[in-house]
């Protein structure tokens, strides 16, 4: 009976990247994934470029835009502009490209993939995990990493993240051409949605087109991407096929491990709660996933607590704080465009925030301290 070190639910960026890590380090993989193949992932692509140095492979062919500004709008109009610090860290990638990238690059290095399946029954016996796939494979391993992102059935399952997840509804679209939107910029408009944000991320010949709404349950399923937010990226009369995708977001530190099993990714509601990065925890999380299954591997343990520790320390505080902007931010939406994205130093903070340079609890305590300040001035 083949024992693998290691099997993945789902081939998406946080599999991939955990299968990647893993098998680089001389450990045996099997990546389970649903489906044939992913010619269009529901994603605007937008990631900093700080995130390279957790990937373990060259991804420079998958960058289509090296952004060197942010374009923030209110209903369109009442443009606010904000350079990205360092000229090129925050970059727009073709997402189906680099999930592509990075899983050939771990078969390269002996991952095994089933594709088309699913496991439809998991057990353990002892120390070994048991899994009977729809495709009527067996397959066993030592660890199990859950990446089935955000329709994740195995998160819950295995009593991993939060018991009910919060989700972000989403609508996306690709419109060849770049309508208005400058081939260096990336754009977010406030205020013609509800609970959240447009945006337009362009790819070399095309333009990622996105709603998002975060707050309230606040569906986009009858949502028309309406003449207002496609005409003000530029495109007149556009026809476009809506991809609606419900994205799990962080609504609080949770346990993501068991002995033996993890969860990484979006199945791990590790989504920014405010502005939808979830490539930066997708990549964390597969990076800290790989450290702590590695160390237990080495010293013949199972105990992966070290891996939700990492993902707190290194994600959840400033989660936490994004999670109360949003609140506030989406409520209150007008009044945040005016102090949040309007004051002389907001748009900065957020273009620093989307190039890694800071996080939200950087800013938190940027705040904090300035109202101290004042209270005693
Ligand atoms: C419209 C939209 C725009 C976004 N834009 C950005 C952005 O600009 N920047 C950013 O940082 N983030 C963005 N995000 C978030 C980002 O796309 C996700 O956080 C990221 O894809 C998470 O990767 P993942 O591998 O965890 O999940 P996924 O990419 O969803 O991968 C999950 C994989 O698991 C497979 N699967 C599902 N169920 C099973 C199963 N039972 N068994 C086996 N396999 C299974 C799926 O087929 C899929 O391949 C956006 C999200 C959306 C919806």
């Amino acid at each position: 009976m083949k024992v693998f070190d290691i099997a993945i639910f789902g081939g998406g960026l946080s599999g991939s990247s955990t299968a990647l890590n893993l098998s680089k380090k001389g450990y045996s993989v099997v990546v389970i994934e649903k489906q044939q193949k992913r010619d269009l992932v529901s994603c605007a692509g937008g990631m900093a470029a700080s995130m390279a140095d957790f990937i373990s492979t060259d991804i420079t062919s998958v960058i289509e835009t090296k952004v060197k500004s942010v374009h923030f709008t209110w209903k369109s109009s009442d443009k606010v502009i904000a350079d990205i610090p360092g000229g090129s860290s925050f970059w727009v990638v073709r997402r189906e490209k680099l999930d592509k990238l990075i899983l050939e690059e771990a078969l390269k290095y002996g991952t095994t993939i089933i594709r088309a399946s699913e496991a439809i029954s998991i057990n353990k016996s002892g120390e070994v995990w048991n899994f009977v796939c729809s495709d009527e494979t067996i397959i066993h391993s030592k660890f199990l990493v859950i990446a089935d992102g955000s329709e994740s059935k195995w998160a819950s399952y295995l009593n991993l993240g939060p018991k009910k997840p919060k989700y972000a509804k989403t609508l996306a679209i690709r419109l060849e051409g770049l309508g208005n939107i400058s081939k260096d910029s990336v754009r977010f408009d406030f205020g013609s949605i509800k609970y959240g944000f447009a945006w337009a991320f362009p790819l070399k010949d095309s333009v990622n087109i996105g709603l998002g709404t975060f707050i309230g349950n606040h569906g986009l399923e009858n949502y028309e991407l309406n003449k207002g937010i496609i005409d003000g990226f530029g495109f007149i009369d556009s026809k476009y096929k809506p991809m609606h995708k419900k994205l799990r977001i962080w609504s609080g530190i949770y346990k993501l491990n068991h002995e033996n099993a993890l969860v990484v990714g979006d199945a791990a509601s590790l989504c920014d709660p405010f502005l939808a990065e979830g490539i930066r925890p997708a990549l964390i999380s597969s990076f800290y996933a790989a450290e702590c299954i590695d160390k237990c591997l080495i010293s013949n343990t199972s105990n992966l607590d070290e891996y939700s520790q990492a993902m707190t320390n290194n994600w959840g505080k400033s989660m936490a704080w994004g999670k109360r902007i949003a609140n506030v931010f989406y409520r209150f939406p007008k009044t945040g465009y005016k102090l949040g994205v309007k004051r002389k130093t907001a748009p900065q903070r957020i273009a620093q925030i989307l190039s890694g340079e800071m996080n939200y609890s950087d800013i938190a305590k940027r705040v904090i301290k300035r109202l101290i300040f004042r209270s005693q001035s």
